[in-house]
C-alpha cells in the first residue's frame, strides 16, 4: 500500500511500499535535515506514515 510522510518542513515524501517510503524519507532527511540523520528508526518513520 502506498504511504506518505508529511515532513514538518512541509514536504511530502511518498513511497509505494514501506521499504521505499523508509528509503525516501531517509534520503530526504540526508538532503534537507542532516542534523536529524540517524535519529529516526524505521519504526519511527513508519509511525509517521499515513496512507496516500
Ligand atoms: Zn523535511
Amino acid at each position: 500500500m502506498a504511504k506518505q510522510v508529511n515532513c514538518p518542513c512541509g514536504e511530502t515524501v511518498r513511497g509505494n511500499d514501506d521499504d521505499e517510503l523508509v528509503a525516501n524519507v531517509e534520503g530526504h532527511v540526508r538532503d534537507k535535515h542532516p542534523e536529524m540523520v540517524g535519529t529516526m528508526s524505521r519504526d519511527q518513520i513508519l509511525g509517521m506514515a499515513v496512507d496516500s
